[in-house]
């Protein structure tokens, strides 16, 4: 696959992987965490994490 193509909004749990239904407030039901987004791409991202996955911006609380 040459093309990148957006992925629709889809969110998924960094921790579980399982997806998350709420984009205003991701809450992920199997840990019962609610997850924290990025402020740049808006993709979850783990409280642990310094530096977002998906953009690589600075993310630290
Ligand atoms: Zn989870
Ligand atoms: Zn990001």
């Amino acid at each position: 696959m040459s093309t990148k193509e957006q992925e629709p909004r889809k969110l998924c749990c960094p921790y579980c992987d399982s997806e998350l239904m709420d984009e205003e407030s991701p809450f992920c039901q199997a840990c019962r965490v609610k997850v924290f987004c990025c402020p740049n791409c808006r993709q979850p991202v783990a409280r642990d994490k310094m530096v977002c996955p998906h953009c690589g911006a600075s993310v630290k609380a």
